[in-house]
C-alpha cells in the first residue's frame, strides 16, 4: 500500500503541475510535442501498480531481514562517523548506477526486450506514469536491489528513506519528458553528469542510447550516449536560460 501511496503522490503531483495546472506554461520545455497515445497512461498505471506488489514485496523482506539481524541498516547516527552518512547514500547511487546500466544494456538483447523490457518501452513518449510502469521481471530484478545492497552495505536508516524519496522523484522527473533542468545543468562539470527529462525521453525513442539511470558517466565512457543529447537538450532547456 505504501510504495502504491508513494507512486500515486510523486507521479500524481508531477502529472497535476506539469500536465493540468500549468501545460501552457511548460510547453516549451516539453520534448516531444505529440499527444500520448490514447490508453497509454492507464495502462502505465495498471502496469506500475504491478511493479509496487513487487517493489512492496521487496520492502517487506527487506523489514523481515532487518528485523533477523541480517542487514546492515542501523538506527542510531552515531552508531558510525557522521561522514558515513552522505558516503554511503554517494555509494549506494553509484552502485544502482552500475547495477542497472549493466541491467539495462542486457535488457536490451532482442530476446530478452520482447519478454522483459518492451512493456516499459510501450511508452514511446514517456510520462510521469512510466516512471514505474514496468513487466514484472523487470520489476522483480530492480526491487531486489536494495535488500541485496543492504546485505553488505551499512546504511542509516534514514539514509535509506534519503535513497527512496531520491529513487521515485528522480525516475518521474526523467520521464516527465519535460526539460526542468536549466540550460548551464548540461555544461557545468558539477551537474553535467545528471540524467534529466530530455536524457531518458531520447532512450524511449531512440533504444540503443542512453541506458543511465542517476547519472551520464557510464554512457559517456562506454559511448553510448546519443549523438542528438546536446543538441535536444539546449533546445528543451532553451525557456530555462534566464
Ligand atoms: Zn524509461
Ligand atoms: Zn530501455
Amino acid at each position: 500500500m505504501v510504495v502504491v501511496g508513494r507512486y500515486f503522490l510523486v507521479s500524481g503531483i508531477f502529472h497535476l503541475v506539469f500536465y493540468v495546472w500549468y501545460p501552457e506554461k511548460f510547453y516549451s520545455r516539453k520534448i516531444n510535442k505529440k499527444e500520448y497515445k490514447p490508453g497509454q497512461i492507464r495502462k502505465e498505471i495498471n502496469r506500475s501498480n504491478l511493479s509496487a506488489i513487487l517493489f512492496g514485496l521487496a520492502g517487506a523482506i527487506l523489514l523481515l531481514l532487518w528485523q533477523k539481524g541480517y542487514t546492515r541498516l542501523y538506527e542510531n547516527i552515531n552508531d558510525r562517523s557522521l561522514f558515513w552518512l552522505p558516503l554511503s547514500l554517494v555509494i549506494a547511487l553509484v552502485t544502482q548506477e552500475t547495477y542497472y546500466y549493466w541491467l539495462h544494456r542486457w535488457m536490451h538483447i532482442p530476446s530478452v526486450y520482447r519478454v522483459v523490457h518492451k512493456w516499459h518501452h510501450d511508452s514511446k513518449i514517456a510520462s510521469p506514469w512510466t516512471a514505474f510502469s514496468f513487466h514484472p521481471v523487470e520489476g522483480l530484478i530492480q526491487a531486489a536491489f536494495l535488500p541485496l545492497l543492504l546485505l553488505v552495505l551499512p546504511m542509516n536508516i534514514y539514509i535509506l528513506i534519503l535513497l527512496l524519496v531520491i529513487m521515485s522523484i528522480s525516475s518521474v522527473i526523467n520521464h516527465l519528458d519535460i526539460e526542468l533542468f536549466p540550460k548551464w545543468f548540461a555544461r557545468s562539470v558539477l551537474t553535467r553528469w545528471i540524467i534529466g527529462a530530455t536524457h531518458h525521453a531520447l532512450h524511449h525513442k531512440q533504444y540503443k542510447y542512453n541506458y543511465g539511470l542517476y547519472f551520464t558517466f557510464w554512457d559517456s565512457w562506454l559511448k553510448t550516449e546519443s549523438p542528438e543529447y546536446e543538441e535536444l537538450y539546449l533546445t528543451s532547456s532553451e525557456a530555462n536560460k534566464k
